[in-house]
């Protein structure tokens, strides 16, 4: 199964992912969780984008493209994938449709309220990358990672200047999308303001037709 996870930041792709990949089995790719390793471990990738993220910005197409196109050549991508989070733009679309086909394209829709509740009380583990949230999906121990037993921090885009920043650029660059795969005829939309599992489980269904 080759599916794109595309909706703003927020909608619960990264949480969704996590749990679809069992069930397709396949690899869940985020692009900003790669870009987070790479600043983690100091690579001089992490070093040219560390900036970019922390303002909510995107990275230049020519960065991210090649970054996805290597990922993909790995053994673990050969029967499939989840990609989150990318293609973010028209460009990054028409290159991954020149790497690879898809079966399809999952459009989480939630209002933006709610987008904005879930981004404010996101907390994550840095290095696993599990994500947590103060009210709608608590650690065990508050502000503890359930496994590693880290401390969980808030990413910097997280915070309110760089939210705003990240849903108009997700309004500019990745929203025009939406209609880009719906006119592919590969768009599932997905309502993503019910639980977890409900999401996931509306959205296998979704799949199967
Ligand atoms: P979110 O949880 O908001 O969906 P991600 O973890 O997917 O955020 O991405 C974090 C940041 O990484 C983005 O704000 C952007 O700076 C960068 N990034 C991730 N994916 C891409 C992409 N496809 N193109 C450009 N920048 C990206
Ligand atoms: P994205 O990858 O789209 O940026 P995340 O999966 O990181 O989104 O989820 C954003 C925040 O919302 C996290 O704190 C997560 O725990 C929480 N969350 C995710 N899905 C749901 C859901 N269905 N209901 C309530 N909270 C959710």
């Amino acid at each position: 199964m080759n599916l794109v996870f595309l909706g703003p930041p927020g909608a619960g792709k990264g949480t969704i992912a996590a749990k679809a990949k069992d069930v397709y089995k396949v690899p869940h790719i985020s692009t900003g969780d790669l870009f987070r390793a790479n600043i983690k471990n100091e690579t001089e990738l992490g070093k040219k984008v560390k900036a970019i993220l922390a303002a909510g910005d995107l990275v230049p197409d020519s960065v991210t493209i090649e970054m996805v196109r290597e990922r993909l050549k790995e053994a673990d991508a050969k029967n499939g994938f989840i990609l989150d989070g990318f293609p973010r733009t028209i460009a990054q679309a028409d290159a991954l449709s020149e790497m690879t086909g898809l079966d399809a394209v999952v459009n989480f829709v939630l209002a933006k309220e709610e987008i904005i509740k879930r981004l404010s009380g996101r907390r994550v583990c840095k290095s696993t990358g599990r994500t947590y949230h103060v009210l709608f999906n608590p650690p065990k121990v508050e502000g503890i990672d359930d496994e590693t037993g880290e401390p969980l921090i808030q990413r910097d885009d997280d915070k309110e200047d760089a939210i705003r920043n990240r849903l108009e650029v997700y309004e500019a660059s990745t929203a025009p999308l939406i209609e880009y795969y719906r006119a592919k005829g590969l768009l599932v939309d997905v309502d993503a303001s019910k639980s977890p599992d409900e999401v996931l489980s509306l959205m296998v269904k979704a799949l199967e037709k």
